[in-house]
C-alpha cells in the first residue's frame, strides 16, 4: 500500500511539518460529481456547489488525520504524510506504538476531531437561534450559511460514527483493540478484534450485494481483507520476538556478477525455483537486487546483451545475521524490495525474504499446536 501512494501522488501542502498529499484516484471523486451533476440536468451553480461541499468533506477528512499524526508526535512517532484518497484519507505513521494506551489515544484523537467540528457547528447553531433556524428551514429561505453549519454538523457526525466501526482499518477496530490489548496479549487482542471485522465486513457485503449498492460491498472486502492482513502482521511479530535474520534467512539463494548479462540472468532463471536475485559487486558484496520482471522488462525491449549492473539493481541495505527479524522485514516493505542480502564477514551468506518468515512462522505456529 505504502508504495502505491509514494508514487502516483501530488503535493498539495505542508503543514506542521506534514505533507498532505493527493492520490491521481482522488481526480475521479470531482469528475464523477460532474458527471451525475450534468447527467441529472443540474445547473453549473448546483454543480459548483456539490463540489464545495465535497471540498469542505476532504477538509475535515485532512483535520481527521492531522489528529492522528499530531498526537502520535506527542508519543515520538511521526508522520511521512497524509494522502488523500477518494474513499478518504490515510496518515501514514512511521509505526503504530505497541503500547496499548498509545494507540488508543492516537486512534482516538481522529474522530474526536470530528466530532468536535460537529459540536462547534452545533453551538453556533444555537448561538444563531436554533428554533427559528427550524422554522427557517421547514418553511424554505434558510440562510446558505445555517445551511452550511447543518452540513458541517451532518457530516461530522457521519464521519465520527463511519470511522469507528469496529472493523481494521477503520479506527474503531484499532480502538477495540487496544482497549482489549490492556487486559490480554496484543497477538489474541487482535485476532478477536480482527475476526469481529471480517464478520462486520461480510455483513455490509451482504447487505450491499441485496440492497443492490456495489460499492458498499467493494468496501466490504476491503475490510475483509485489511482485517486478515492486519491480524497476519501482528501473529508474525510475535513469532518473530527474539528471533534474528540469521535464524530465519535462506541460505540457499541466487546471485550473479553485475556484469552477467539479462540473457543468463534469464537462463539461470529457467533452470532455478528463485524469482530474485542478488547482483555482486567487483568487491563481492551485494549491490542491489533484482526481481524477474525487471529482466523481463529488458527482454521485452530487446535488450537481452544488457548488463545487470545497467538494469540497474535496486539499492538494498546489507543486514547482518545477527539483526532483528521483525526490524528487517519492516524495512524490506517499506523499501518495496523483494529480499534482503544477508552479509557476514564481507561475504553474502543469505537473504531474507517474506516468504521464508511466512514459513518459518508457520513452523512456530504448528509447534505450539502441538504442545497444546
Ligand atoms: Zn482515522
Amino acid at each position: 500500500m505504502a508504495g502505491i501512494l509514494d508514487r502516483g501522488s501530488l503535493p498539495l501542502f505542508v503543514f506542521k511539518g506534514i505533507a498532505v498529499r493527493l492520490h491521481w484516484s482522488f481526480v475521479l471523486l470531482p469528475v464523477y460529481v460532474l458527471y451525475s451533476g450534468l447527467s441529472q440536468g443540474m445547473d453549473w451553480a448546483m454543480i459548483g456547489l456539490r463540489l464545495g461541499m465535497v471540498a469542505i468533506a476532504f477538509a475535515c477528512v485532512v483535520l481527521h488525520e492531522y489528529g492522528h499524526a499530531l498526537t502520535a508526535r506527542r508519543f515520538g512517532v511521526g508522520t511521512r504524510d497524509i494522502t488523500l484518497l477518494p474513499i478518504g484519507g490515510v496518515a501514514s505513521l512511521e509505526r503504530m506504538p505497541e503500547e496499548p494506551r498509545h494507540e488508543f489515544w492516537i486512534t482516538v484523537a481522529g474522530p474526536a476531531v470530528n466530532l468536535a467540528i460537529a459540536l462547534l457547528a452545533i453551538i453556533a447553531m444555537a448561538a444563531l437561534g436554533l428554533m427559528s433556524f427550524f422554522t427557517a428551514l421547514l418553511l424554505g429561505g434558510a440562510s446558505l450559511f445555517t445551511n452550511a453549519l447543518l452540513f458541517l454538523a451532518g457530516l461530522n457526525i457521519w464521519l465520527f460514527l463511519f470511522n469507528l466501526i469496529p472493523a481494521f482499518p477503520m479506527d474503531g477496530g484499532r480502538i477495540l483493540r487496544s482497549l482489549l490489548a490492556m487486559r490480554m496479549p496484543r497477538e489474541r487482542a487482535t485476532r478477536i478484534a480482527a475476526g469481529l471485522g471480517r464478520g462486520v465486513a461480510i455483513l455490509g457485503i451482504g447487505y450491499g450485494l441485496y440492497a443492490g449498492e456495489p460499492f458498499l460491498a467493494l468496501i466490504g472486502v476491503f475490510i475483509f481483507m485489511a482485517a486478515g492482513a492486519e491480524a497476519r502482521n501482528v501473529v508474525q511479530r510475535e513469532h518473530l520476538r527474539g528471533i534474528t535474520v540469521g535464524q530465519v534467512m535462506r541460505t540457499r539463494f541466487w546471485s550473479m556478477g553485475l556484469n552477467s548479462t539479462v540473457h543468463e540472468a534469464v537462463n539461470e532463471l529457467l533452470s532455478g525455483g528463485d524469482t530474485s536475485l542478488v547482483v555482486i559487486g567487483m568487491d563481492g558484496l551485494p549491490v542491489g537486487v533484482l526481481h524477474r520482471n525487471d529482466l523481463f522488462g529488458a527482454v521485452e525491449a530487446g535488450r537481452k546483451d544488457m548488463r545487470l549492473i545497467d538494469l540497474p539493481p535496486k539499492p538494498a541495505p546489507l543486514v547482518g545475521p545477527e539483526a532483528d527479524a521483525h526490524e528487517s522485514t519492516q524495512q524490506m516493505v517499506v523499501r518495496g524490495l523483494p529480499l534482503l542480502p544477508v552479509v557476514h564477514e564481507h561475504r553474502l551468506v543469505g537473504v531474507l525474504e517474506a516468504a521464508n518468515l511466512s514459513e518459518f512462522v508457520k513452523v512456530k505456529q504448528a509447534e505450539a499446536a502441538s504442545r497444546r
